[in-house]
């Protein structure tokens, strides 16, 4: 069979078979098959969609396309996590050492910040002294150690998703379901911890931006999880505005920590505890007895003593005094009355980035102290002067005044009541209901 006739056929919309799927997958991990006719494929994949037992072929072929950790068969009580990403969502922070505090071990492969979120490694490589690059009897030691691992994710891990993911940037192919959750559960599945708890994203800052897209990316990566055995849940959750009131990376670490104490912020407690709750609850717990334990925790200093426990075990330094400070702060303030309407969180995320907690360029140094502090919230009532956020500058040279006016224009005050969106809508279960 030649890949042309692959090609055609996933063109005319017919299904592809296993071979067919395995076939592709090889062409991207040996390069056996030149960039036009993967794109070509990714391309028709995306016009024409995949049916659950193709998306599933395509995960599992991904996903022995490099090392499989299979962590399930060692450590079979550890859960992992995954959010489909936005910004100001500092609860990988919160939830592993929470979850550790609770007995429930936790093991979970992080990324690199990527355009306008950042990244769970870029934060806690905020923490002097923070190792994540570990393999897999290195990330055994760790859950044994500490309760929760928290790693780089390897070149050896999914190597096929690098290079479809890399082409489908470039070829306007990665909005497509069945290559979103090949790509994101071939990566999970290779980890193979026995549990994963999703949280899907729906907004304007979300790559779903509907409740229905993110509903049936929700339902698609769970199917996907549950047939290859997985314990799975998945709760959507708001993302039309930023999550947490912090965005950037040492400040993100010292907002965890507070939430990690019994304090910080509300919304990121929230979905925190939730998170952790549905976890337990497919670890067996009851949810009443999980929700007790989980505040208890935080209460009587157990949660705060797990994060020192599993910052000691990476290799930082657990002292908040170490974390970086901004170098100065300027505060954006509102300048007419009104409701806040809308705040566009992938603006903020940007500026954050560019001010320091992300890169400009492949490698670039971040600027640990840098960030941006969101005070406003969508349905608040406004006064002029009353503060919308603050930008944190690290030391990066940027041009401060040109980021407070992006950080001005992310925020609409509009002249009607507006009702906060709603922060959680429910796990996949409960809106089918
Ligand atoms: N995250 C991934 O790893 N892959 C996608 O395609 C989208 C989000
Ligand atoms: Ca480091």
């Amino acid at each position: 069979m030649s890949f042309v006739e692959a090609i055609a056929a996933k063109r005319d919309g017919e299904t592809l078979d296993r071979e067919q799927i395995a076939a592709f997958v090889r062409g991207a991990s040996d390069a056996s098959l030149p960039p036009e006719q993967l794109a070509a494929m990714l391309m028709a994949i995306c016009c024409r969609g995949m049916g659950p037992e193709e998306t599933r072929w395509l995960t599992e072929a991904m996903l022995h396309s490099g090392e499989v950790w299979n962590l399930v068969a060692d450590r079979p009580d550890a859960v992992d996590k995954h959010s489909t990403g936005g910004v100001g969502d500092t609860v990988s922070l919160i939830l592993a050492p929470l979850l550790a505090a609770v007995g429930v071990p936790v093991a979970m492969m992080a990324g690199r910040g990527l355009g306008h979120s950042q990244g769970t490694l870029d934060k806690l490589d905020a923490i002097p002294g923070w190792d994540s690059d570990r393999n897999r009897s290195e990330t055994l030691d760790l859950i044994d150690a500490c309760g929760a691992a928290i790693i780089a994710q390897t070149e050896d891990v999914a190597p096929a998703d690098r290079t479809l993911y890399a082409l489908r940037d470039v070829t306007a192919t990665v909005p497509s379901l069945p290559l979103i959750v090949s790509s994101i559960m071939s990566k999970k599945l290779a980890l193979g911890a026995g549990t994963l708890i999703l949280d899907v994203k729906w907004g304007s800052g979300a790559f779903r931006k509907t409740v229905d897209e993110a509903l049936e990316l929700a339902a698609a990566l769970r199917r996907v999880a549950v047939e290859s055995g997985v314990k799975a849940q998945a709760l959507i959750t708001d993302m039309n505005q930023p999550l947490g009131p912090v965005l950037g990376t040492a400040c993100e670490v010292r907002e965890a920590l507070a939430v990690l104490s019994g304090a910080g912020d509300p919304r990121l407690r929230e979905v925190s505890l939730r998170l952790c709750r549905e976890t337990m609850v497919l670890r067996s717990w009851a949810p009443a007895e999980a929700d007790t334990a989980l505040t208890t925790a935080l209460e009587d200093g157990s949660a705060a003593e797990a994060w020192k426990r599993m910052v000691i075990a990476h290799g930082g330094d657990p002292n908040p005094a170490l974390l970086a400070q901004p170098t100065s702060t300027i505060e954006v303030a509102a300048d007419h009355e009104g409701f806040m309407a809308s705040c566009d969180g992938e603006e903020l995320g940007r500026v954050a980035a560019e001010v320091g907690a992300g890169r400009r360029w492949v490698d670039e140094e971040l600027a640990h102290g840098a960030g941006v502090l969101v005070h406003a919230r969508i349905g608040d009532r406004m006064e002029i002067g009353q503060p919308l956020a603050t930008l944190l500058i690290g030391d990066r040279e940027v041009d401060e005044e040109r980021l407070v006016g992006r950080i001005r224009s992310a925020f609409v005050i509009g002249d009607e009541p507006v009702d906060p969106p709603q922060l959680i809508l429910g796990t996949v279960d409960d809106i089918a209901k």
